[in-house]
């Protein structure tokens, strides 16, 4: 008997003539995916990709991987038939097992887009769930809430069974929608901030501010093992690691204190400006949510998005910390958000930033100093990583 996982897709299926791109990219995603759990042969029909192990494969951990990618809307691991209802009672009744002999309800759910088949839909239903309820014989059928759910599907190419559906991670295939450049601190916000745009089907890559000797190397670690779990959601996520210590100290003496926080955000846009000039990003991302400190009162969200010239995304901008925590912990980058180290926004805070800051002010008292050529001298001396899908890690030189 032969088993496979059938994707079934999310938002895509809503797609008119440009489907094909979107299908092209989802593949290419899963593929990449699984290199290393298998051989597999794709086939794609009626919005679904069929993923057939050629020879051994482990077909949980091909679930598990599965599960995270964008654009999937639904998994199901199914037993594959020819289309003969004999043969899907004979051996897929007892293919059920393993996921029937604890439950205690269940229900039958077929579906003949083969129109051709010569059993009408509520027949299969009846039929195979008589003899299920035969082998089965402790089960009783529970149509408005079962424990399991069966499905047998009359497809094109094959009947499909199957006791095993999970809901996708939703949302759109990485790579479909442009890439953009995710401003990552150490924090609970960040990662979430970009876990989310992956969701739109963004590429995204990472831009990282430090200031050693102010923040340390564990810091940075940190941030990095950040981007090493972002990578089941985003795909292979590309670094910058900035050296932001000698701009901080410019900004220290030469401006306002009361400024201070403004101002070095509006440093941190320019920069990543620049790297979205050389990289061609469309956006740049951040973690900002109204409200939660003073850097993120409409006042200073204006005077950062003053100095950006990309549109700047805040997907988590509306919400709780209770939901962004929510959604971190989901995508296990809690913990690791949680540990206590500096960052370089938390180096030389003013005692009392403005929370209201005006901003011909903030340009005035930026204009107060050149950081031209600190932020020349900070982008040439940018270290790049590659973080891979498969868990390496690159370093790539700064051209
Ligand atoms: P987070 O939990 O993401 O750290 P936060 O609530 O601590 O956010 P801030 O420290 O004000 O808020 O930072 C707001 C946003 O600025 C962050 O979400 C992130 O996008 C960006 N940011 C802050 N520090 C850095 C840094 N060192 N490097 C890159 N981006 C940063
Ligand atoms: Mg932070």
């Amino acid at each position: 008997m032969k088993e496979l996982i059938m994707a079934k897709y999310g938002e895509i299926a809503l797609k008119g003539l440009n489907k094909g791109t979107f299908e092209d990219i989802l593949v290419k995603n899963i593929k990449r995916r699984l290199r290393h759990c298998g051989k597999f042969q794709y086939m794609r029909k009626q919005s679904t990709i069929y993923i057939e192990p050629v020879g051994e494969a482990d077909l949980d951990e091909v679930m598990a991987k599965l599960k995270v990618i964008f654009g999937i809307g639904a998994l199901q691991r199914c037993a594959v038939f020819e289309k003969d209802f004999e043969q899907i009672k004979a051996q897929g009744v007892p293919y059920l097992e393993e996921a029937l002999q604890f439950a205690n309800t269940f229900k039958v759910e077929a579906k003949r887009s083969d129109k051709a088949f010569p059993m009408k839909t509520p027949d299969i239903q009846m039929e195979l769930g008589g003899a299920i309820l035969e082998a089965y014989p402790h089960l009783k059928v529970d149509v408005h809430n079962p424990e399991v759910t069966v499905t047998c599907e009359i497809r094109d190419k094959g009947a499909y069974l199957s006791a095993e559906r999970i809901i996708g991670a939703g949302g759109m295939p990485v790579g479909s929608s442009g890439k953009c450049l995710l401003l990552l601190s150490g924090g609970i916000d960040s990662p979430v901030a970009g876990y989310m745009m992956a969701k739109r089907g963004l590429i995204v890559d990472g831009i990282h501010f430090v200031s050693p000797p102010y923040t340390s190397e564990r810091a940075l670690m940190k941030v990095e093992t950040l981007c090493e779990k972002l990578t089941p959601y985003c795909g292979d996520i590309r670094f910058f690691c900035v050296p932001f210590t000698e701009i901080q100290e410019a900004l220290r003496d030469n401006c306002p204190e009361e400024f201070f926080t403004i101002i070095m955000r509006r440093l941190m846009v320019k920069i990543a400006n620049k790297i979205a000039d050389s990289y061609e990003y469309g956006a740049l991302v951040t973690g900002e949510s109204v409200g939660q400190v003073a850097s993120q009162t409409l006042k200073a969200i204006q005077c950062t998005d003053a100095a950006a010239e990309y549109p700047v995304f805040r997907p988590v901008i509306g919400m709780d910390k209770k939901e962004i925590i929510e959604i971190s912990r989901k995508i296990d980058t809690f913990e690791t958000s949680t540990l206590p180290y500096e960052d370089c926004c938390t180096v030389f805070t003013p005692k009392h930033p403005k929370t209201k800051p005006v901003l011909e002010e903030i340009i005035k008292a930026e204009q107060s100093y050149d950081f031209e050529p600190l932020i020349e001298k900070a982008i040439k001396d940018i270290e790049i990583k590659m973080f891979r899908v498969e868990g390496t890690t690159e370093t790539v030189e700064n051209s």
